[in-house]
């Protein structure tokens, strides 16, 4: 499969001519092609996004909204096929792509197209003291223009359209980047783009290696506004690209998330499933996941035996097979650096309560990049393994005392995405959430979404934050028009 980069409304090879592998993590194999583009290519979809500005921004907001509805329909209907890409190009479950990922795409583009088409701004009335006379000041909301969009492999289509519906809902042209470890489900998404009616140009899609075609969205000076997702080095090097040109960022980063249960915590096996869920879902591949598993001493014993009973029984397998709870991880090189983490968790002094080495599976999947659920103790929090994000199947369990050690803990990270906090005492829930360092906080639950609620971190988690209004209003432009009467 080869797949083809999307600018003016039409598919492109790259101006280079080469392609990258594709791999598919459950067998090692390469299974597709995707363009080895470059800043040729980012130029021309720059051009095109230039072009097809005016145009989008012009159209009335029902236009624009009915377009992005189309697309959403399009990809709903394609439901299996894009589950079964997804799946195959990341490593997760396939179960999970057709649950999660792909519904969570399409719910991206229903959400903000509904949600422009209900947006308003504000106004405020200058009073002068004399009646008859004063001003009304109009808050208008104006696209940029062209904007990038800059998203990574572990929740490929999921998070590249939670960017690029609300920059088009907004009015905006888009040249966006996929990751090319996982391009496949974003090539599929460009090719419905032009059947769903969108004008050449306003969605262009350029594959491609970050330092070449990303490097390049960012420092092209018709781009206004970069929304990013990926890990906090590339972030800073992002940043230190566009702080000079004075563009508009919105960055989300890593994280290294406490979960903290307390002995006052209902541990029924739901809840107990959804902290197991918390560390180890798309093999502990998502930037929310909680690897820091904090737990109240005079508990601990107990929740860990009930914890590691339960994290036993989880199935790690091929991601087409529906008992399968974690598949692969996505790359070897990523394989590589979980592994070499969890030696370093051994060599830190960590006991590793259970899994810790890579797991074969028989069959097609004999040579895939497959890691065990593995749970560490005996760390303490600044060790280097509490402290850097692996982003794989590992949490470490950690002990505390009492609620000021609980915060102490968890706040003692450079990251700040989020935590989750088990505990029936709200009014505990209510002190501890408002001094977690954290942009997320959840309590008695993990990662229950509300597009309509701003997301995002605080210290080397980002800046910035999606979701809401809060995308609508990063992506457009306030403007003052006072008018006086
Ligand atoms: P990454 O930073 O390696 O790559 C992310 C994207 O940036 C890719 O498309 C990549 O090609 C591109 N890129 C790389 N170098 C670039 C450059 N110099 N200029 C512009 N673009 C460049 O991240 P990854 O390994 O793909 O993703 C994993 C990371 O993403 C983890 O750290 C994870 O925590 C983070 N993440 C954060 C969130 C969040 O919402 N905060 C969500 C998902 C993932």
């Amino acid at each position: 499969m080869r797949l083809a980069n999307l600018i003016d409304g039409h598919l492109h090879a790259p101006a280079s001519m080469s392609y990258l592998d594709v791999f598919e993590p459950a067998t090692a194999a390469p299974f597709a092609h995707c363009p080895d583009s470059d800043a040729t290519d980012v130029e021309t979809a720059v051009q095109a996004a230039r072009r097809a500005t005016p145009g989008w921004a012009a159209m009335p907001v029902e236009q624009r909204a009915q377009r992005l509805f189309r697309l959403a329909d399009l990809i709903e209907a394609r439901l299996d096929a894009f589950a079964a890409l997804e799946s195959r190009d990341s490593g997760k479950p396939l179960q999970l792509a057709r649950s999660v990922d792909i519904p969570r795409a399409v719910s991206n583009l229903r959400y903000f197209a509904a949600a422009i088409v209900t947006w308003s701004s504000e106004s405020h009335a200058t009073e002068s003291g004399t009646p008859g006379t004063g001003a009304i000041n109009v808050t208008l909301r104006q696209p940029l223009g062209v904007v990038g969009c800059i998203s990574p492999w572990n929740l490929p289509l999921y998070l590249f359209t939670w960017k690029i519906a609300p920059a088009l809902a907004a009015g905006n042209a888009v040249v966006a980047k996929p990751s090319e470890i996982t391009p496949c489900t974003a090539a599929l998404l460009g090719e419905l783009s032009i059947e769903a009616g969108l004008p050449p140009g306003v969605l262009n899609i350029v594959h491609g290696r970050g330092p070449s075609v990303g490097q390049a969205i960012v420092e092209h000076p018709a781009v206004k506004a970069v929304s990013f997702t990926g890990s906090t080095a590339t972030g800073a090097r992002i940043a230190a690209t566009a702080a000079p040109r004075f563009k508009k960022l919105s960055l989300e980063l890593g994280g290294k998330n406490p979960a903290i249960v307390f002995a006052d915590a209902d541990l029924s096996d739901d809840n107990l499933d959804t902290i197991v869920r918390s560390g180890f879902a798309n093999q502990g591949e998502i930037c929310l996941c909680g690897s820091r598993l904090l737990v109240q001493r005079s508990i601990y014993e107990r929740f860990r035996e009930r914890y590691l009973e339960r994290v036993g029984t989880l199935r790690v397998g091929d991601p087409e097979d529906a008992r399968s709870d974690l598949g692969a991880l996505v790359s070897k090189a990523h394989f590589d650096k979980v592994t070499a983490c969890i030696t370093q968790a051994r060599t830190e002094g960590g006991r590793i309560l259970c899994g810790g080495e890579a797991v074969r599976i028989d069959g097609r999947c004999a040579d895939g990049w497959f890691v065990a659920p593995t749970v560490i103790e005996g760390l303490d929090n600044d060790a280097a393994t509490n402290q850097q994000e692996i982003f794989g199947p590992v949490v470490t369990l950690i002990p505390f005392d009492d609620e000021a050690e609980a915060l102490a803990i968890a706040n003692g990270t450079g990251y700040g995405l989020a935590a989750s906090l088990w505990t029936r005492d709200l009014a505990r829930a209510h002190r501890l959430g408002t001094q977690l360092d954290f942009g997320i906080v959840w309590v008695n639950c993990w990662m229950l979404r509300d597009l309509r609620t701003p997301f995002g971190g605080v210290k080397h988690s980002g800046i910035g934050r999606e979701g809401g209004v809060e995308a609508l209003r990063f992506f457009t432009e306030p403007k003052n028009l006072c008018i006086r009467y």
